[in-house]
């Protein structure tokens, strides 16, 4: 599941694979920038925020606006890939393509990415101008993203939490999994929520504990079937009660809890 710690990682596969190298070619499968053509575009940085990535490109001499981003958020199901150059591509699908960066040493390949987009980095506002504090920026700030959430004191939380306007970075799993911890009941509105700024640091600390590796934790264990307490767990027994977790929609998305460990709504 692509959430903030996951897009940060993909950030760093990108900065790893491309910073500083020179494009040798691109392959733009999306309509709106089905032309472009990034060859000898330098890559300048790979950064995330929240769930958007935003790789930074300075165009050859010569082009007008020299500084600009390409953007790509990956919503469920999109991801990057950076192949040694000659490598076989073998992780996804050809169809799911939808860019390729094509450099000295690595190509990088994205599969299915939503909104793709080639903006002036100066721009970038318009498309992340939006987003609440991120929980992997370097300027996270728990009490502005506390102040966002109670703006909207009737919302229930469980959706509050995946609002990007609120906070960035957090998706499905990690609401889950930080409301069990916390004993709070999805749908719980914001107001009656003890301790928002607790909540908020602890999904923080989640998602900060699982950079730099792709298993996503909430229990500590990397285990298979193991590491989470309630997410994609339905029937299963709760891990401190015993209780089966329950699951239901809430808002676009489904939602897991313990009826015991999180009381309090019907
Ligand atoms: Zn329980």
């Amino acid at each position: 599941m692509p959430e903030g710690d996951t897009v940060w990682n993909t950030a760093r596969v990108l900065e790893r694979a491309l910073a500083g190298t020179r494009l040798t070619g691109s392959d733009f499968r999306v309509p709106a920038l089905a032309t472009t053509d990034l060859t000898d575009w330098t890559v300048r940085e790979s950064a995330s925020q929240g769930k958007h990535l935003l790789l930074r490109l300075d165009a050859p001499a010569g082009t007008g606006e020299s500084r600009w981003t390409l953007h790509s958020h990956l919503r469920m199901d999109g991801t990057w890939r950076a192949y040694t150059t000659g490598e076989r591509w073998s992780a996804r699908p050809a169809h799911l393509i939808r860019v390729v960066l094509r450099a000295p040493v690595a190509t990088a390949v994205g599969y299915h990415l939503h909104e793709v987009t080639l903006v002036p980095t100066a721009e970038e506002g318009r498309l992340t101008g939006h987003l609440g504090p991120d929980l992997l920026g370097v300027g996270w700030d728990a009490t502005e993203a506390t102040r966002r959430l109670t703006a909207h004191p009737d919302i229930p939380i469980g959706v509050a939490l995946l609002d990007q306007r609120n906070l960035a970075g957090i998706g499905n799993l990690y609401k889950c999994e930080v409301l069990f911890l916390r004993g709070v009941h999805p749908r719980t509105p914001v107001r009656d929520v003890p301790d928002l700024t607790g909540l908020v640091t602890l999904a923080q600390a989640l998602l900060a504990a699982n950079r730099g590796r792709w298993t996503q934790s909430s229990t500590g264990s990397l285990r298979h079937g193991q590491t989470s307490y309630v997410y994609g767990r339905r029937a299963q027994p709760c891990r401190r009660c015993g209780t089966a977790i329950r699951k239901e929609d809430l808002g676009e998305r489904v939602t897991y809890w313990c009826p015991t460990c999180q009381p309090g709504a019907p």
